[in-house]
């Protein structure tokens, strides 16, 4: 399908030429800090790119590489004192290689993957292992979770109390295919604020895996699937539990919506929505030495790095310690993490290193990609903490309290290691 907005790299061309070379921002980028090549630098990547612009240079398997391993973390951008829009110009340049050489086969290959929702389902054998379920840090549970997830990807709505609202859940597809104990806690601790809980028909993937790809058109195609199953909703707010999704619909809807004029959705993060509400709730104490992951889509994309924390900390018997560097990249980059696995795990590693050295037993976040990413890191470092998602630890308060609400809704429950 072809794309009824274009996007160009030489409309960013001023924006290109403000980045003056200092490498500031090489001191935060985790790809350039993994392997130390200035080429997977942020100032690399804009010297190739205006090398590509000025036609010295063509699209190469090289050019796509040192595009495809930008985590789109986002760290350059705060540290750049010229003010490059980092982000927005890897993105027209993914898109600009894209159509002058094609997707590449790597790329090819994942968007294939992603169109195809059975094949998606039927590697979500996968995630167990990456969340190594058999060493009993995050422990899943196998009854009624098939179910729960045809439940969820049918559209029927969960049996809350309701007194309070209503309330659309967006899963995304790391949730809906890969972690649904997310989703499952989610709608936990919503019905126990008093919402009912939606998730509507008709959901798709919310298109950010296609812009990683440079693939605009999907995206856009996506984002109005999206709208027109979000946009007529009798809902009190529309809520997700993945900083990505979350930064996709508000960051990059406004434009993918803007050729079919299709209206704007608003969709909040769940510690958006969770914040100041928490408190209400009967919570009995979560007794564990807890640190904090900054998604760099919740943190610097979305601005929430200090509520997420409020939620969490709201939460009673919790001893929270923060990390070194809470804020730096996981690695996990989304497609980056399938396309470059060697160097993700290698950014991964700095990550589990900082984790350890908190002593924590338990590693909270609030993006499902930084989630499966951890949990992996700290597998391989031989570090025993679970990592679970915010709503997670809310649900165990919940639990420990007799309001888990597990009824028709507790299928794919985790169980946090709580130290007693
Ligand atoms: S910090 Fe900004 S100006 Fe300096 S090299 Fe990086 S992108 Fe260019
Ligand atoms: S977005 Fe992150 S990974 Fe990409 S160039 Fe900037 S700092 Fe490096």
């Amino acid at each position: 399908m072809k794309s009824s907005s274009t996007t160009t790299l030489e409309q960013y061309r001023r924006d290109i030429a403000r980045c003056v070379r200092c490498g500031a921002c090489s001191t935060v980028c985790p790809s350039f800090l993994a392997d130390r090549r200035e080429s997977r630098s942020p100032r690399g990547r804009m010297a190739l790119i205006e090398a590509v612009l000025d036609g010295k240079l063509r699209v190469s398997d090289v050019y796509r590489d040192r595009l495809a391993t930008c985590t789109g973390c986002m760290a350059c951008e705060s540290a750049c004192a010229s003010g490059v829009p980092f982000s927005t110009i890897i993105q027209a340049a993914k898109e600009q290689a894209v159509q002058e050489a094609g997707p590449g086969i790597i790329a090819g290959l994942v968007s294939a993957a992603l169109k195809r929702p059975l094949l998606m389902r039927s590697l979500a054998w996968l995630t167990p292992v990456a969340l190594h379920y058999g060493k009993g840090s995050v422990r899943g549970r196998k009854t009624g979770q098939g179910e729960k997830r045809k439940r969820q990807q049918q559209g029927t709505g969960t049996k809350g109390r309701g007194a309070r609202g209503k309330v659309a859940f967006f899963p995304g597809c790391a949730v809906s295919y890969f972690q649904p104990d997310i989703g499952d806690a989610a709608t936990v601790v919503l019905e126990a604020l008093g919402y009912e809980v939606i998730v509507p028909d008709g959901l798709k993937c919310c298109g950010r895996p296609y812009l990683s790809l440079g693939d605009r058109a999907a995206a856009e195609d996506l984002a109005r699937k999206n709208a027109d199953a979000l946009s007529t909703l009798d809902v009190d707010a529309v809520v997700t539990a993945c900083a990505s999704c979350g930064l996709t619909f508000k960051k990059e809807y406004p434009a993918l919506l803007t050729p079919s004029g299709r209206e704007q959705v608003r969709v909040l993060d769940i510690h958006e929505f969770l914040n100041g509400k928490v408190a209400g709730l009967d919570l009995q104490p979560v007794k564990a030495r807890v640190t904090w992951h900054d998604p760099c889509h919740l943190g610097r994309g979305q601005g929430l790095a200090q509520i997420a924390r409020d939620v969490l900390r709201s939460v009673p018997g919790i001893e929270f310690v923060e990390m070194k560097d809470p804020a730096q990249c996981c690695g996990f980059g989304g497609v980056m993490r399938v396309s470059h696995p060697s160097l993700s795990s290698t950014i991964g590693e700095k990550k589990a290193r900082d984790v350890s050295a908190t002593q924590a037993s338990l590693v909270v976040t609030g993006c499902p990609g930084c989630r499966m990413q951890i949990a992996d890191a700290l597998r391989h470092a031989g570090t025993e903490a679970s990592v679970v998602h915010t709503v997670q630890v809310i649900e165990a308060a919940l639990r420990e309290a007799g309001q888990g609400g597990r009824g028709d809704a507790g299928t794919g429950r985790q169980e946090i290691d709580r130290e007693e």
